[in-house]
């Protein structure tokens, strides 16, 4: 037997799987109108596997690419190219399309289908990230399949996640799930691009994601899609690391989640997750997308802290601190060099942060007029890459 995992024996047995669908799989032949029939397969697809005991979320972009005609977007114009107010004022359309195709097409199953729009920063806070997490567990745990976007409306630049490749890891570190799908017009990774070189060569299987990867990886297609095989990538490691397993599969035929479930030959990537021991608050820490500043550390502080003499960041160790936080926000850790090398909830604010680097903790009453944690970032709140 084969022990080696491919992406029909991680499918197979997942028990929560994140699909992400690209734009390109549900926009149908009339701009502005849902791919119904892409759907019906889809949700037959996904009502086949809840039956095996999978439980299944959906991620689905094309909110966007769904309401260009409504509000006159050129074809030849690419998704980042859009002004940010026609935009989101396409995607307001555009949604409804997307998940009416949705709902009808479970409800064809007999499933119930819920739609849910995030934002970064509401995922990128802890109660409002815990919250969204209950609420999915709860609607799974009813059987109702959650379909989920970015809340494109309201997310401006600064607070977007940009492309649902990343939203699509996010949520699947959020709900612990551990498989992540991509359907997408990219049937995996290649070494160069195979629609330029004839040469280049798929990549099944991959464990360890190295540079090389990322210059093979091209950047964002011009069409509907927001994100190219670069942000794929880049959504591999972050899954990797939080311990979940990512795949890379062309998705534009029918029924593409049951060929590839069956089908050893249909192509894909699969990127293996590590074996994670993480807690599920240090995954959420240490994939912060917009910390609110960071702390540089001396090559001593950085050594205790990777060699275990001291798990939690002292004031002693910090040589700078930068950005306008508070007591409780994520904070980068950098190195001398600017090499960022973790993340962590910093006890104390910027304003006093930056009085006491420098210092030994047991200065740190006498400088603020208050005695606060010895360390300023405690180990527990601590990830280091
Ligand atoms: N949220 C965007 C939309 O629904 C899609 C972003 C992406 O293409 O990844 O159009």
């Amino acid at each position: 037997m084969n022990s080696k995992p491919s992406s029909q024996s991680v499918l197979k047995s997942a028990q929560l799987l994140v699909i992400k669908i690209g734009s390109e799989l549900v926009r149908g032949d009339k701009v502005d109108q849902a791919n119904q029939p892409w759907m019906d397969a889809l949700a037959s697809d996904v009502s086949t596997l809840i039956n095996t005991g999978t439980k299944v979320i959906i991620v689905s972009s094309g909110g966007v690419a769904l309401g260009r005609k409504a509000l006159k977007i050129p074809k030849n114009i690419a998704p980042n190219d859009i002004p940010l107010a026609k935009k989101q004022a396409a995607s307001s359309v555009g949604q409804y399309h997307l998940f009416n195709g949705f709902y009808k097409a479970f409800e064809k199953q007999n499933i119930t289908a819920a739609q849910v729009l995030l934002t970064m920063s509401e995922t990128e806070n802890r109660r409002m990230n815990l919250n969204a997490r209950e609420t999915l567990h709860a609607l799974l745990e009813n059987g109702i399949v959650p379909i989920i976007n970015e809340n494109d409306t309201v997310s401006t630049k600064e607070i977007r996640f940009g492309d649902n490749d990343r939203l699509s890891v996010r949520v699947a570190q959020m709900t612990r799930a551990d498989t992540a799908l991509l359907l997408s017009t990219a049937d995996g990774l290649y070494t160069d691009n195979p629609h330029i070189n004839p040469q280049a060569e798929h990549i099944p299987v991959i464990e360890q994601i190295t540079a090389e990867h990322f210059d093979m990886a091209g950047d964002a297609l011009v069409g509907l899609s927001t994100g190219g095989m670069k942000s794929k990538i880049e959504a591999a490691e972050n899954a990797m690391k939080s311990g979940v397993d990512l795949i890379i599969t062309e998705g534009r035929e029918l029924h593409a989640l049951s060929n590839l479930y069956k089908n050893k030959d249909k192509k894909s990537s699969l990127f293996i997750a590590k074996k994670c021991k993480e807690s599920a608050r240090k995954i959420w820490i240490g994939s912060h997308m917009k910390p609110n500043g960071y702390a540089v550390i001396d090559d001593g502080a950085l050594s205790a802290l990777k060699n275990g003499k001291n798990r939690s960041l002292l004031p002693i160790g910090v040589t700078d601190i930068q950005g306008d936080f508070k007591r409780g926000d994520v904070i980068e850790i950098k190195d001398s060099s600017g090499k960022r090398v973790g993340m962590g909830l910093s006890a104390y604010s910027a304003v006093h942060a930056v009085k006491i680097i420098g210092k030994p903790s047991s200065e740190i009453i006498s400088v603020l007029g208050f005695s606060g944690r010895n360390s300023l970032i405690h180990c527990n709140d601590l990830v280091l890459f």
